[in-house]
């Protein structure tokens, strides 16, 4: 993207949700290759320059939604750009009601089997006429791997959906990415099955309005804490290199 902005250590793509869609709809319209689509928010920060794989992966990304509110409000700190969340879970629904209407064919890749299985079961319970071609859990072994990418490839896959959570995805992206040949779209979605399928539930509307997500998922899943503590550190980063920039 031309308009990628420089987070701390990672990067932003300055799209709101209608943008991201017609660009993703545009790679599988035009594309000739298969294009990856990736969240980010703080914690990312924190991953992705420790681990140069997945810094690659990241930083060779098509498209970096601005999933967190952190990055959000860091891009407003430090350029002074208005930038609105997109949420990947919201990104990846709506991909699928465009997928619905123009038939896109859809493959899922990661989370467990049963919520692999109810999450595709309701997206197409919501999405009439969704075209999930494949869907395989996150469990594989590594030997397995050869005989998903046939199975993806065969399925003529438009759209892959990686659920494998961060950084697993990014690595399953960098190994096998290359192989794809039907594939146009890769959007690494983490646990958003888990939310889909309703095993983890997200945040009501009042609190995603009053910008509070990450508490909601804080106080539902206490062990995020390990995560969810990045937060205020990268807040001090961006104040520090605003304050910093600004002399
Ligand atoms: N997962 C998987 N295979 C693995 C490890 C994890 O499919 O080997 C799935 C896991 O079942 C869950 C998702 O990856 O559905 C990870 O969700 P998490 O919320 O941790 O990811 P994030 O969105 O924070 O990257």
């Amino acid at each position: 993207m031309d308009n990628r902005m420089n987070i701390l250590d990672i990067w932003v793509d300055c799209v709101n949700m209608q943008q991201a869609l017609s660009q993703v709809e545009s790679y599988v319209v035009k594309g000739k290759r298969p294009y990856v689509v990736l969240a980010s928010n703080p914690e990312k920060n924190f991953s992705v320059p420790n681990d140069p794989l997945l810094y690659e992966t990241f930083k060779q990304a098509d498209l970096l939604i601005p999933d967190g509110i952190g990055v959000v409000e860091a891009a407003k700190i430090l350029y002074g750009v208005k930038l609105s969340r997109v949420p990947g879970v919201e990104l990846m629904q709506n991909i699928c009601a465009m997928a619905a209407q123009q038939g896109y064919r859809i493959f899922v890749f990661g989370a467990s089997e049963e919520v692999s299985r109810m999450a595709c079961e309701k997206l197409q319970r919501i999405y009439s006429g969704l075209n999930i071609v494949g869907r395989v859990n996150g469990y594989l072994g590594n030997d397995e791997m050869p005989g998903l990418v046939r199975e993806i490839n065969d399925s003529k896959a438009q759209i892959l959906f990686l659920a494998l959570g961060s950084p697993k995805q990014e690595k399953w992206l960098s190994d096998h990415v290359a192989e794809l040949t039907t594939v146009r779209v890769c959007q690494g979605i983490g646990g958003t099955l888990d939310t889909i399928a309703g095993t983890v539930r997200r945040a009501p509307q009042l609190w995603r309005q009053l910008n509070l997500e990450w508490l909601y998922r804080l106080l539902a899943e206490p062990k995020r804490i390990m995560r969810q503590k990045l937060l205020p550190i990268f807040a001090v980063r961006v104040l520090a290199t605003k304050f910093r920039t600004a002399f």
